[in-house]
């Protein structure tokens, strides 16, 4: 799939691309993204980006006329979907970020001082994407963060894809708990259960592990989980957060 990022600090996207997985895949073609310099698409000779609000007010606003100009001159087709980076759009969430990378190409706008002009939110964009409800001063940061979540889910990207599939949020849980070596660090045990060699009971202490994580950080996702008995027994089995550790 492709990105394509429309800002006036393309250069703040530079570090996206220069490690990790995103880097290998793009070296494997399994992503493609660019960069585009909103000062590209303006006409004058101060390549003014943005302008001051109409009904007075502090701050500037984003023009529409070169919005509207990069995204026609870097759309590719009528499959291409354009979002608009705003404190005030959805929620991105993991399905989001999983549907957004079945769509060929991404475009996104990042908005910065004020906002952009209402009209690019209300007459050019498929939608408005919010990464949380706090206010950033630029909408790079948030492209950043849609870019990371939606590539995990393109096949290849991340290892064999069974991973994405275990993480927190996959399958409306919490991920269960990791641990590595050394077995005893400065005291901290790993729980026995892991060495144990018991498939079926490793998996089942990940479970209620992740059950029980669940309904005490984050209620409201168990609240929407609908749970198999074999689930439900699981997690009345886990002691609260708060109480003694669950024997290991
Ligand atoms: N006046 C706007 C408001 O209160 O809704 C905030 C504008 S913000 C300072 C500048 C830009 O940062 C926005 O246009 C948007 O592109 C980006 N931005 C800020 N917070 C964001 C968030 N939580 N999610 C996505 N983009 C955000």
């Amino acid at each position: 799939m492709r990105f394509d990022i429309i800002t006036i600090f393309p250069e703040m996207l530079a570090g996206f691309f220069s490690g990790g997985v995103v880097k290998k895949a793009l070296e494997k073609g399994l992503l493609e993204i660019s960069v585009h310099d909103l000062r590209d698409y303006t006409h004058d000779k101060h390549k003014q980006v943005d302008d001051r609000p109409f009904g007075g007010g502090e701050g500037m606003v984003l023009k529409p006329e070169p919005i509207f100009e990069s995204v026609e001159a870097v759309r590719k087709n009528k499959r291409s979907r354009v979002y608009l980076l705003s404190p005030q759009g959805i929620r991105l969430d993991s399905a989001l970020a999983r549907k957004l990378s079945r769509v060929p190409q991404v475009i996104l706008i990042c908005g910065r001082y004020e906002g952009v002009d209402e009209r690019v939110g209300r007459h050019l964009v498929d939608g408005e994407i919010s990464i949380g409800d706090y206010v950033l001063t630029g909408g790079e940061p948030a492209a950043w963060v849609v870019m990371d979540a939606v590539s995990r889910f393109i096949p290849g990207v991340v290892g064999k894809g069974e991973s994405v599939r275990r993480d927190s949020f996959f399958d409306g849980l919490l991920d269960f708990p990791h641990y590595t070596r050394p077995r005893d660090f400065q005291g901290m045990k790993v729980p026995q259960v892991l060495f144990s060699g018991n498939h079926a009971k490793i998996s089942d202490w990940r479970r209620r592990k992740a059950l029980a994580k669940t309904r005490d950080v984050r209620p409201d996702l168990l609240a929407k989980k609908k749970l198999a008995p074999g689930g439900r027994k699981l997690l009345e089995s886990a002691p609260r957060k708060g109480k003694d550790h669950e024997p290991d």
